[in-house]
């Protein structure tokens, strides 16, 4: 059975919103080096033109970010890809956190890879949207809260995977204190115009930190909206 298997065909789309479009941006996306078939799967089925404002629908299986209000944008959908790429490649996490809800769009591939998902936003009215998307899509296992993600989520900790999609200076600690012992963390780093995608895991009693690629995400911000 498909991850998103109960959407109705009105989800499911129609015309520029449809199938057919999905699976351009998939080969797009395989011809631009993302190789893991359960994420091509995944983003395969679901509806990304759900994630953005109706009058944006049209454009959401090209590969671009887009606003979703609040001066905030649904991440490009290779960022999304190869984030979720870099979370598996060492094996399939169970729980994972995410900072930075947003649309919901990241939060709902991840869903469809994983057991289970926890995503924390600081804006309360993209949280609220990004809820209701859940509910529509009838994706039950994300869990989410209205908080200052770099504070992670400390009575769900530890995590397996932990990725943020927003940038912050460097890496936050209280979030790598949240990561269970061969944890693996995806975030972009750095100041606009000079991100580039981290990733830390453990590597017996060691720390490894590689640099993935360059980015372009908003930035992490403090406090809560
Ligand atoms: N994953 C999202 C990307 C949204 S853009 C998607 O797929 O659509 C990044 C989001 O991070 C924005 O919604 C922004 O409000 C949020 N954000 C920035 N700083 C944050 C923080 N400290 N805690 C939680 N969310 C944060």
């Amino acid at each position: 059975m498909s991850a998103y298997s109960r959407l109705t065909p009105e989800a499911r789309g129609l015309g520029m919103t449809s199938q057919r479009a999905r699976d351009r941006l998939i080969e797009r996306l395989q011809a631009d080096g993302i190789r893991d078939r359960r994420v091509l799967d995944v983003m395969r089925e679901l509806p990304r033109h759900l994630f953005v404002e109706e009058a944006l629908a049209t454009r959401a299986y090209e590969d671009t970010a887009l606003p979703i209000g609040q001066g905030q944008t649904i991440s490009q959908p290779w960022v999304v890809a190869r984030m979720s790429e870099a979370l598996l490649e060492f094996g399939t996490p169970r729980r994972v956190l995410e900072i930075g809800t947003g649309s919901g769009y990241q939060a709902a591939v991840l869903a469809g890879l994983v057991e289970q998902v926890h995503t924390v936003e600081r804006i309360e009215e993209l949280l609220r949207n990004a809820r209701r998307r859940f509910r529509k899509l009838g994706i039950a296992n994300i869990r989410s809260k209205h908080d200052d993600g770099r504070l992670g989520w400390p009575e769900e900790a530890p995590f397996d995977a932990i990725v943020l999609t927003a940038a912050g200076a460097e890496l936050e600690t209280a979030l790598l204190g949240q990561l269970a012992p061969d944890g693996v963390l995806v975030a972009p780093v750095g100041p606009a115009g000079r991100q580039e995608l981290v990733r830390v895991r453990r590597d017996g009693d060691q720390r490894v930190r590689e640099a993935l690629c360059k980015v372009s995400f908003v930035p992490l911000l403090g406090g809560v909206l």
